[in-house]
């Protein structure tokens, strides 16, 4: 059982979208736990204060350090306080940021041998750098340009862990075959009917014969890869030498 913590000041975002299909089928069956924390309850500002501006001047509001701080004093404890396993381990605590190093699914696989994980959605124009300094484990981006808030983020993430958290899948092979489990993007794939639009089945699927049926997977899967990702190409062949 892997346990997700998110700290955000829109829980209902992140909680609708990971309630839903596959990642909220796996959390009603006991194989994933989702909870999110409201920053915004842990602040000590009388109005509700999480946000002021930053020092040096610019443009925007910061998240101020003692609410994001308060918020993960709190989860961090209730980890401690459940956890069967080694208590002197330090969660892991991943702020999602364009700052980070770019997500990827080998990140995915790492991350998803944890029992607990904390995320933290940055706002506005970000945290103070202090309590960052003080609580978080992993910087981490999913791509090289700039959303409104962590929320998204944490969701890519999260559902990127969750599905290969054993169980999660109802078939697991599926996470082993497809695009970027081995360096490779996945092979085409087809359906039901033979014929769509004149469009016919490649013959090699129909036959039944496994061997084949692999060796034409293969070859499809380093065609397609360099055509589309010539990058991810010469790095498999650089690790494939
Ligand atoms: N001022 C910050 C900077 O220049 O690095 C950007 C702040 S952004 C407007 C607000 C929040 O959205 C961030 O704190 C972060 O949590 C999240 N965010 C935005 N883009 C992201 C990305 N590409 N990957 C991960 N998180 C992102």
């Amino acid at each position: 059982m892997m346990h997700f913590y998110i700290m955000t000041l829109f829980p209902e975002m992140v909680l609708n979208g990971l309630h839903t299909s596959i990642i909220g089928r796996a959390e009603e069956k006991g194989y994933i736990s989702i909870e999110a924390f409201n920053i915004r309850d842990y602040t000590l500002d009388k109005h509700k204060k999480v946000d002021d501006y930053p020092y040096g001047g610019g443009a925007g509001m910061l998240m101020q350090a003692q609410p994001v701080y308060d918020c993960w004093q709190t989860i961090d404890a209730k980890i401690k306080e459940q956890r069967t396993y080694d208590n002197t381990k330090k969660t892991r605590v991943v702020y999602v940021t364009p700052q980070g190093e770019v997500f990827h699914q080998q990140k995915a696989i790492e991350l998803s041998k944890e029992e607990d994980l904390i995320f933290l959605c940055g706002h506005y124009e970000g945290i103070d750098e202090r309590v960052l300094e003080e609580i978080v484990t992993d910087y981490i981006s999913i791509g090289d340009y700039v959303l409104t808030g962590g929320e998204l983020p944490a969701m890519v993430l999260i559902d990127a862990i969750a599905r290969l958290v054993p169980g999660v899948l109802s078939n697991h092979e599926s996470a082993q075959t497809e695009s970027h489990s081995n360096g490779l993007l996945e092979y085409p794939q087809y359906s039901r009917p033979e014929l769509w639009h004149e469009k016919r089945v490649p013959e090699v699927l129909l036959s039944g014969h496994h061997a084949n049926i692999e060796k034409w997977r293969a070859e499809q899967s380093i065609k397609r890869t360099k055509e589309r990702r010539p990058d991810l190409f010469e790095a498999y062949e650089k690790a494939n030498k």
